[in-house]
């Protein structure tokens, strides 16, 4: 449990801001000093460029793009934003080949679970998940002053590796995808129901809140649920669900919960 003496270090240098998220489109901006990544590209290249001049991030600052896994609402403006720009697109062999954006894009890096790699200033780790995509990604970013943050969605269960890579963060970004009773009970299909509460689905409220509380350690202090479904969720529950496991263990770190429209800062 944190103390008030705990050893929390100052988050003025790494930034890192959700531009937007749920199943229409993912993008979130991390940010060292001049340098900005972007991680997944899941709305048109020109609203991602909208959406970062909105929260007061210079496009032009823009190093490279990440890209989680192959589903459209990760990947839609990537080629157009990666030519454009001529930006470096980082991601694992098997997003590379079933998205087919190595012939799209100017250059592509593969990269792996396990495996840590630096743009620019800023280290990255990468860690599997547990989704129906091809070799699906998620990622802890660490800058320079040691300040780390973890980001993880898209994933039916919490592997090991991503278990491992997530300990320690200041910030968490986690997959808070949708409230079991209301998928159970709401109007999708039963196909559907059984895929995303599927092992390689999406994250329950539930499976978050229980996520987050083995992860909160004393450096702690900030988290923000992604990916909510705008017909099995509310941004209420799934901020409740989070902020309860943190109170059961008197945790002061703040909880948010990204919408899809607007963007949300999670490290300033
Ligand atoms: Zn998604
Ligand atoms: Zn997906």
């Amino acid at each position: 449990m944190p103390s008030p003496s705990d050893t929390r270090r100052p988050l003025a240098t790494l930034r890192a801001t959700v531009l937007g998220s749920g199943s229409s489109g993912n993008a979130l901006a991390v940010q060292w000093g001049a340098e900005t990544l972007l991680l997944d590209c899941g709305f048109s290249a020109r609203e991602v460029e909208r959406r970062l001049a909105a929260a007061g991030i210079d496009p032009g600052t823009l190093g490279a793009v990440i890209v989680s896994h192959e589903h459209t609402d990760h990947i839609r403006g990537v080629r157009i934003l990666a030519s454009r720009r001529g930006l470096p697109v980082y991601t694992s062999r098997g997003t590379r080949v079933a998205s087919g954006l190595d012939r799209e894009v100017p250059e592509v890096q593969t990269i792996a679970s396990g495996k840590t790699f630096t743009i620019g200033s800023i280290s990255v780790t990468a860690f599997r998940t547990s989704h129906d995509a091809a070799e699906p990604l998620g990622f802890r970013f660490e800058a320079p002053c040691g300040t780390a943050l973890g980001v993880m969605t898209d994933t039916g269960t919490v592997t090991e590796e991503a278990r491992d890579a997530l300990r320690g963060c200041d910030a968490l970004a986690i997959e808070s995808n949708h409230d079991a009773r209301m998928l159970e009970d709401g109007p999708y299909p039963w196909f559907l129901k059984r895929r995303i509460a599927s092992a390689e689905g999406h994250l329950s409220n539930d499976a978050a809140a229980c996520l987050l509380a083995e992860l909160a350690s004393d450096r702690l202090q900030r988290v923000v649920g992604l990916h909510l479904s705008s017909t099995n969720n509310t941004a209420r529950l799934a901020a409740a669900s989070l902020t309860s496991a943190l109170a059961r263990l008197g945790h002061p770190a703040v909880v948010a919960a990204a919408r899809q429209e607007t963007a949300c800062a999670l490290m300033v």
